[in-house]
């Protein structure tokens, strides 16, 4: 390839694996990012009273069933094994989460099993042939009784609006099991880096061709003075909001400092929507390996995303589906030298390993034929 001079705005992981990929092929490539630390969304540090390793912008844990992405984290730092198993805290009680044999099973006052847990769960099914949004999809699977203990007031709080305006996608994210496994994810490799997702990042970042800026805006008068853009941070806000904000929801989080033992658990989500926070965590747990006698404890609570907060969680109604579409017109006949990658760029809820494996995939198509391979 011939190498030129290469713009990467954004530090998260789309924008250090792409930094990386163009680096060992050569090319010299700037990253910038507005925040005044790399890792984007996945930022961790350790706080200072407690040495407790805090994942900054909520809880992550990384799981993935692409070996290739494993191999590659892995690559830049060691995993440590770790299985997320969540409390959730209800009206009708405390219980297991994902919802599993045993959740049904303290919720009903039963005694199912696998061959007859499904049986049980069809009296309770709504008939609802299909399903459109979160709430139908919930009701025709799980039914009434369950939807609004777990599912209703939660989902209201975490994303401000009445789960049947919501795809029923959002809900698709979590298991739901008929056995008494409580792992919050089915992904057959699944860690927290022992060094905190910060330490794979900086590791990804640390190559003599690349130069990190942090505390910088991009503005898109410097595209010019690159070969091309990569472009991570969130679409709207790079075309001035010309058609106006995409809906995000945004997370905001109240700290604690305990001694010992707070919670007994590293994430309880309280699902009852008179609770106003949506979830507490206990960081020191995301890292069993570790000791501490303090404990830093957050709260999270949810709310509409304003010009100043930081966008969390695509909302993705259907007014911004559209409103999306238009960016993505308008941008396709700018025909600038820019990509855009990641979950912002491409305004989609996407983990961690989905946008590793997406930017791997983007950067080695450009590398290869020396051009972008999708609209954007
Ligand atoms: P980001 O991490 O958002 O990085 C984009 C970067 O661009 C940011 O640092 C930003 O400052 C910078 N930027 C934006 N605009 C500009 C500009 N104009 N100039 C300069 N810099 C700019 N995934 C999982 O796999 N497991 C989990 O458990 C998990 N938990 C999550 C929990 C929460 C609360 C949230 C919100 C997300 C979670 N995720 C999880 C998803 C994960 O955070 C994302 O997949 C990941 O952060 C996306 O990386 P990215 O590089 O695309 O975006
Ligand atoms: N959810 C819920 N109750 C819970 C956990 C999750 O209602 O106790 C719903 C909520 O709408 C959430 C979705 O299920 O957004 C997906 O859950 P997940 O844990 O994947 O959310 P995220 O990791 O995105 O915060």
């Amino acid at each position: 390839m011939d190498c030129k001079r290469y713009l990467v705005v954004g530090a998260g992981f789309s924008g250090a694996v792409i930094a990386r990929k163009l680096a060992e092929q050569g090319c010299k490539v700037v990253v910038v990012d507005k925040r005044n630390h790399i890792a984007g969304n996945c930022h961790t540090e350790r706080e200072n009273k407690t040495n407790v390793m805090v994942h900054k912008y909520g809880p992550h844990i990384f799981n993935t069933n692409n070996k290739r992405v494993w191999d590659y984290v892995n690559t830049f730092g060691s995993f440590m094994s770790y299985k997320n198993k969540v409390i959730a805290d209800t009206e009708k009680g405390v219980f297991s989460m994902p919802m599993n044999l045993l959740t049904i099973n303290q919720f009903f006052y039963t005694k199912l099993t696998p061959n007859t847990v499904e049986a049980y769960l069809k009296t309770k099914q709504l008939k609802i042939q299909n399903p459109q949004n979160f709430e139908e999809q919930a009701l025709a699977f799980l039914g009434e009784d369950l939807y609004y203990n777990f599912f209703y007031g939660y989902t209201k709080k975490q994303w401000g609006c009445e789960p049947k305006e919501l795809p029923s996608s959002i809900l698709k994210r979590l298991p739901i099991r008929f056995n008494y496994d409580d792992n919050y994810y089915n992904s057959k490799y699944q860690g927290i880096p022992e060094k905190g997702y910060t330490g794979i990042i900086s590791n990804i970042l640390d190559h003599e061709n690349i130069e990190v800026r942090l505390d910088t805006e991009y503005s898109s008068t410097e595209n010019s003075n690159y070969e091309h853009v990569f472009y991570t941070g969130a679409i709207d806000a790079y075309h001035n909001y010309k058609y106006g904000r995409l809906g995000y929801r945004t997370v905001f989080f109240k700290e604690e400092i305990h001694n010992g033992d707070y919670q007994g658990n590293a994430v309880i989500n309280y699902c009852d929507q008179d609770v106003e926070h949506t979830r507490v965590h206990e960081h020191k747990h995301f890292a069993p390996w570790e000791k501490h006698d303090k404990t830093i404890v957050i709260t999270e609570y949810s709310k509409e995303t304003t010009k100043e907060d930081e966008p969390y969680y695509p909302k993705r109604l259907e007014q911004d589906i559209k409103m999306f579409e238009d960016y993505k017109l308008y941008t396709n006949g700018l025909k600038e030298n820019v990509s855009f990658v990641g979950r912002l760029a491409t305004y989609r809820y996407l983990d961690m390993d989905k946008v590793i494996e997406e930017a791997i995939s983007y950067v080695e198509y450009f590398i290869n034929n020396k051009k972008t391979n999708r609209p954007f």
